[in-house]
């Protein structure tokens, strides 16, 4: 028996599903999940000792590599004077102007500890500044676990088949307006009958969580539009794009404001931060200026800002976004060539330094139907396959991989071949 197998097994007596978060039981492929101990560069290392290369990065904030250097210095540095205070620290200005200096229609922001954290506030914040209960977000969008969020969810919930948790009021769910990514109609039609009750928009720009789509020409556009027309507000739930798809997040690649923006894995380096920001006029409304409450005794902790401000200063040097891009168009590329060469029917798609693999016979995948449509089974053989060669994939179908600038030709190239054995099985 391996030592992940045993791990896993001695976990599930006091963890339920011995994981603390869903997607990692490995239920949307099936078998153990593997147990980590050590993480260096593109490379994760388990309790048996083996390698692997990642393309999973702690699913987001390694977009430099796990123990990166810098990071790693900063919080041994910090880690000196104490673990918290629960009072102002002078780091929490140095980030939140290094945040707004980044993102572009970022005026103020509020640090968090998770990205369910920033999307629950980012919406309650949106609900008081409009004084309406309604909210749009997508089909197979996944923006953290908050109740009015968990309608019709991607990411574990999607992998889980429980796209509507248990739990969740009807009363508040009925406030919650799913519509169809991608599809501009659906939009427009929607807000012209009820755009003046609907709070906000909240929207992956690139949606992340049902396998990685981008948006289609004139999606996010439209989105910009119907808020204005009705006074709602758009949210860019960035919690996976920002400061990974390009330094300024989706908003920069695509050149849309929108009116808040949700952040997290990148921005807190690996430690637990989420934040969410925007206009000065709507950040204005939260406590203590405003009446929306919101708060966090480990809010801005001193720790986690220390990794997250050396992650964003490290990420402002030239070139590092055209690297992540074209690592992951090599990666992506590279695959659909293997792919072919064995016949299988397959595509992928990527946006700067984030990618998706889709084993389907269409050229492209656009929508939420077309996602689930693939063949999840096929690729639950190609994950076992991929890792049984020490490569690690996000372990669902329904769930974008990540390169990081650590990863070299040489693992890209280690990969590719990895994938040549394993599709040419999969063939057999
Ligand atoms: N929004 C998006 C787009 C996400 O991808 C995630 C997590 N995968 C979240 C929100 C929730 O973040 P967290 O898991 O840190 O609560």
């Amino acid at each position: 028996m391996s030592r992940s197998e045993s791990l896993f097994q001695a976990a599930q007596a006091h963890i339920p599903g011995g994981v603390n978060s869903p997607v990692r039981a490995f239920k949307g492929v099936g078998g153990t999940p593997v147990f980590f101990k050590r993480g260096e560069g593109p490379f994760l290392f388990d309790e048996d000792d083996r390698q692997y290369i990642d393309y999973v990065g702690s699913w987001g904030p390694m977009l430099l590599g796990h123990s990166y250097p810098p990071v790693m210095n900063a919080v041994r540095e910090m880690l000196d004077n104490g673990l918290g205070f629960g009072a102002p620290t002078a780091i929490e200005t140095e980030m939140a102007d290094l945040v707004c200096e980044l993102v572009p229609s970022m005026d103020m922001v509020r640090m968090v500890s998770s990205g369910t954290e920033a999307t629950m506030s980012a919406i309650r914040l949106a609900r008081g500044f409009t004084g309406r209960d309604k909210i749009v977000k997508f089909e197979g969008c996944y923006h953290g676990h908050s109740d009015s969020l968990l309608v019709k969810a991607g990411s574990g919930a999607l992998t889980l088949g429980e796209p509507n948790s248990p739990g969740v009021p009807a009363a508040l769910a009925e406030h919650t307006i799913t519509l169809t990514y991608n599809d501009i109609d659906n939009v427009r039609k929607a807000f012209a009958e009820i755009g003046d009750q609907v709070a906000c928009i909240i929207v992956e720009p690139v949606a992340g969580n049902m396998n990685c789509i981008p948006p289609k020409e004139g999606f996010l556009e439209c989105l910009r539009e119907v808020c204005d027309q009705h006074g709602s507000v758009l949210i860019f739930d960035e919690v996976m794009t920002g400061f990974r798809v390009a330094l300024g997040g989706a908003q920069e690649l695509y050149g849309i404001k929108p009116d808040l923006t949700t952040l997290g894995k990148v921005i807190g380096g690996g430690l637990p931060v989420g934040a969410f920001g925007g206009k000065r006029e709507i950040m204005e409304h939260i406590a203590p200026l405003g009446p929306v409450y919101q708060a966090g005794t480990l809010s801005g902790n001193p720790l986690a800002m220390s990794a997250g401000l050396a992650m964003l200063t490290a990420l402002k040097q030239e070139g590092i976004h055209e690297a992540l891009a074209a690592k992951a168009e090599y990666l992506t590329q590279g695959l659909e060539a293997m792919a072919a060469r064995h016949g299988i029917a397959f595509t992928t798609s990527c946006v700067g330094g984030m990618f998706g693999l889709f084993f389907t016979d269409q050229d492209s995948v656009t929508s939420f139907a077309e996602a689930t449509a693939c063949d999840a089974e096929l690729f639950g053989k190609f994950f076992h396959g991929m890792l049984d060669e020490g490569v690690y994939l996000a372990p669902s179908a329904f769930e974008a991989g990540f390169v990081s600038n650590a990863h070299t030709e040489a693992e890209l190239d280690a990969t590719l071949a990895a994938a040549d054995r394993v599709f040419a099985k999969l063939a057999a």
